[in-house]
């Protein structure tokens, strides 16, 4: 099965190629697109535009995706929902659904099976690297979601890079990913609806700038000192903070656009009134934007949230700098669908 072409891997101008190849007239390419983007058809059967015969070549040498869904929660609130989605080969990822009253419908998808980068308070961290994802694997967890939404008539508004994995270690078919979600003839999501989040690779934010597109980036900051942000997040000792602005920076020159901070606000670790100062002199300044979350609890980190009333005081400072802030809301949590929580737990043990 995973040898099999899977449809999602293909950008528009691959699958014309292909249906060229087999002798097809370049509309059916278009069809094709449109039965896998538009109406996200889940099998070669419904595609009725498509001659039988077509459909019939396809279903024997292609898949569309071939994630199977093999777990779904849904959080006590109705908001949340998490899905488990097993890959051909074995690999198991997780995709988070969040709907917010009315406004908006956010899929938060993984980039990678595990993750190589070890930050100590994130559960995908904690069960390390599998491996990268392909494009059309990225691109199915935006579809699976937007079936599920499209079945009671909903739409799906934003996508977050946020889940299990690294966006920027996994770069180019996050890029390939990215640009079919945005794609107007393809699923169509707006640009700023998009948010790319990195745990802070310089070079990668560079070159993230030079791509012709429009969407969001958020940087894990987490510390606003060496000693404290390695200690959190290994990879500051190969891009310490100097270097990581410094790219940011470059980003905002080269963009204009406003980039988004993460901190998990974790007790006694990194809400402290000083911290707060600190990390106020560190942005201010800076075309950015800072969210803090109180940290969701993971089995491998004995770090706690932080108090309510630490969360507000941290705010009130990093604000008197400038930086405007918002506290994020702690979401599926009780289905460990938050921040950091998503791992393929039935993966332990060899399962
Ligand atoms: N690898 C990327 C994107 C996935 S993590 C990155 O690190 O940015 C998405 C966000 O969740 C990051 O901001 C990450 O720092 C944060 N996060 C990880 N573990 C967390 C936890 N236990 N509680 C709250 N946020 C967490
Ligand atoms: Fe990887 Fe992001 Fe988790 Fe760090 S926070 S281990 S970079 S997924």
């Amino acid at each position: 099965m995973t040898d099999i072409l899977n449809l999602y891997d293909l950008p528009h101008n691959q699958l014309v190629d292909l249906l060229k190849q087999w002798g097809e007239p370049r509309f059916r390419a278009d069809q094709l697109w449109q039965w896998l983007y538009k109406r996200k058809a889940p099998d070669f059967a419904s595609m009725h535009t498509l001659p039988a015969a077509l459909r019939e070549r396809l279903a024997a040498e292609t898949r569309i995706g071939g994630a199977e869904v093999t777990k779904e929660r849904h959080s006590t609130d109705g908001e949340t929902r998490k899905y488990l989605l097993r890959m051909p080969d074995g690999q198991l990822i997780e995709t988070v659904l969040m709907e917010y009253s009315g406004v908006r419908r956010t899929a938060c998808i993984s980039t990678q099976a595990g993750c190589a980068l070890g930050c100590v308070f994130c559960a995908t961290g904690q069960m390390g690297f599998a491996r990268n994802l392909t494009a059309g694997e990225i691109i199915e967890q935006v579809v699976h979601v937007g079936r599920v939404l499209e079945a009671v008539d909903e739409r799906l508004s934003n996508v977050v890079l946020m889940g299990m994995g690294e966006p920027f270690h996994n770069y180019d078919a996050t890029m390939a990913a990215v640009r079919r979600m945005i794609d107007p003839e393809a699923l169509a999501i707006g640009q700023r609806h998009v948010t790319v989040s990195t745990v802070g690779l310089a070079p990668e934010i560079r070159q993230f700038a030079q791509e012709d597109v429009q969407v969001r980036l958020a940087i894990s900051l987490h510390a606003a000192t060496d000693r404290e942000r390695s200690a959190l997040l290994p990879i500051n000792r190969q891009y310490p903070l100097d270097e990581l602005l410094g790219s940011v920076r470059d980003y905002i020159d080269q963009t204009n656009r406003r980039v988004t901070f993460e901190w998990a606000l974790i007790a006694g670790e990194n809400d402290s009134v000083e911290q707060a100062h600190t990390l106020g002199k560190l942005l201010k300044g800076l075309l950015c934007h800072l969210n803090v979350i109180p940290l969701n609890a993971t089995n491998g980190y004995k770090g706690r949230p932080s108090h309510p009333a630490h969360v507000d005081q941290f705010v009130e400072i990093v604000e008197e700098y400038g930086i405007p802030t918002t506290v994020r809301v702690r979401r599926g949590i009780d289905i460990h669908a938050g921040c950091g929580q998503l791992k393929a737990s039935v993966m332990k043990g060899g399962g």
